[in-house]
Order: C-alpha cells, then sequence, then structure tokens
C-alpha cells in the first residue's frame, strides 16, 4: 500500500530530481524538456507507480516482460511502457504494440524474434540499440566497432524502427569518473547520424540513472532511467 507518507517522498523526491534535471540541461545549454524522465518501477508496486503517475510521469521501465505484462493490465493510467533490461529472445512472442519502447537491443537473434513478432502483428517496434560503452564483460550490448554493421542490418527490417542508442555506465559512486561513457556514446550516434542509413533515426540518447543522470544530461541524454532515486532502494 502506498500511504500518504509515500506519496509525499515520491513528491519530493521527483521535486529534486526535476530541478537537477532542469539545472543539468541548462548548464549543457539544452532545453529541459528535451529531457524525458523515465520511472524506473521493476518491483516497485502499482500504488506507488499510481502515485508517481498523478505526480506527472507517464513514462514507466520495466526490466522484466512478466512483470510489464501484469502491470499494464491493471495499471488504470494512460503510460507509456519501456522495456529497459536484457530481453529474451523467448520473451518477444509475448510482446504487442502496448510497448512503445525497447531499450535494449543488442543482438542479431533478438532483432530477428522483433522483427518476426512485429510482421505477426503488424507492429514496427520502436527499439534502441544497447551499446556496452565501456567493455565491461558482465554488460550487454553491441561492441562499439560492431555498432555500424548491426545498424545497417537493423535498417533492413521493416517491423523494428531504430530511434537511438542505449548504455549503463559502470557502477560509480563518482558520476565524474564515467562522463566518457556518455561522451563516447554521444560520438557513436553522431557518426551514425554521418553515415545517413535509411530508416534509422538517432533522437533519443536513453543514458543515466539514479547515480550519474545529471552528468549524463550535461553529455546529451534524452531519456534518464530512473528507480531508486525516486522509490527508494529496492527490495527483492
Ligand atoms: C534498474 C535500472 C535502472 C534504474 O536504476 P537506478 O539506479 O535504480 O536508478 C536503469 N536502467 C536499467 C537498465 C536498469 O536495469
Amino acid at each position: 500500500m502506498t500511504n500518504i507518507t509515500d506519496k509525499q517522498r515520491i513528491k519530493q523526491s521527483l521535486d529534486v530530481i526535476r530541478s537537477n534535471i532542469e539545472a543539468a540541461a541548462l548548464r549543457a545549454g539544452r532545453d529541459p524538456k528535451d529531457v524525458k524522465l523515465l520511472g524506473v518501477t521493476k518491483n516497485v508496486d502499482i500504488d506507488a507507480m499510481r502515485a508517481a503517475f498523478d505526480l506527472g510521469i507517464c513514462n514507466f521501465g520495466e526490466n522484466r516482460v512478466q512483470e510489464f505484462l501484469r502491470k499494464s493490465d491493471i495499471l488504470d493510467r494512460e503510460c507509456r511502457w519501456h522495456l529497459i533490461g536484457r530481453l529474451q529472445t523467448n520473451k518477444v512472442k509475448y510482446l504487442d504494440e502496448r510497448v512503445s519502447l525497447i531499450h535494449s537491443l543488442d543482438r542479431p537473434e533478438l532483432a530477428e524474434a522483433l522483427q518476426k513478432r512485429g510482421e505477426q502483428i503488424n507492429y514496427r517496434f520502436p527499439v534502441l540499440v544497447q551499446v556496452n560503452v565501456s567493455g565491461e564483460e558482465s554488460k550487454a550490448g553491441v561492441e562499439p566497432e560492431k555498432l555500424k554493421y548491426f545498424i545497417l542490418a537493423l535498417s533492413k527490417m521493416g517491423n523494428i524502427q531504430v530511434k537511438g542508442l542505449m548504455t549503463i555506465a559502470p557502477y560509480t559512486d563518482n558520476p565524474e569518473k564515467v562522463r566518457e561513457v556518455f561522451k563516447k556514446l554521444k560520438n557513436l550516434s553522431v557518426d551514425i547520424i554521418r553515415e545517413r542509413v535509411e530508416n534509422i533515426s538517432m533522437e533519443e540518447l536513453s543514458m543515466g540513472m539514479s547515480g550519474d543522470y545529471t552528468v549524463a544530461i550535461e553529455e546529451g541524454s534524452t531519456i534518464v532511467r530512473i528507480g531508486t532515486a525516486i522509490f527508494g532502494e529496492r527490495i527483492y
């Protein structure tokens, strides 16, 4: 249950985050409106999500397909759903037009599954290509050297619509240490734009989480994915 104090806590957190977003955008000479705040709601209950929605959060990010499906069935609000975690190919058959954006397209088999599913249901899945900028072994994502080739292949898939790039920076207690990661993702998107590939747009850069979103915005992020800073620590 979300009681009044939970809602107040969410409101206080959102007030801080929104003013941080605005300040970071202005520091970079950007319009704060060009930065979307995605509420990451894995393991967050429906009542807290309703509270966040009523406080202006209309984009929700989920990591697991089953949790997304369950919540999208019961959340009685007009919101947009984003899938941000590693997506298993065998879960693609459950996806449909309820998915506004998949942030984690990271391999050809997943692209093929999405293309096939898109053909079946006559939907063009909006996606971001996840890039493993930092090169950490544990991280999903296309290697930067292989990005152009992957994008070229995606451009030929009629039921996939590439909207930009996404990355997850290494965990750090000092976000300055990951500024280079965000710079690199931005540069990769500029490289792709220069290639002028048909059917490929680079309008979105999904980068920045609770610990590093202000730096990500300074480096060009258009979508920040924030969980803990809004809803508190997750309990699993
Ligand atoms: C959980 C998660 C987030 C949010 O992380 P916080 O540190 O809680 O803000 C963002 N992106 C992805 C891909 C995640 O899995």
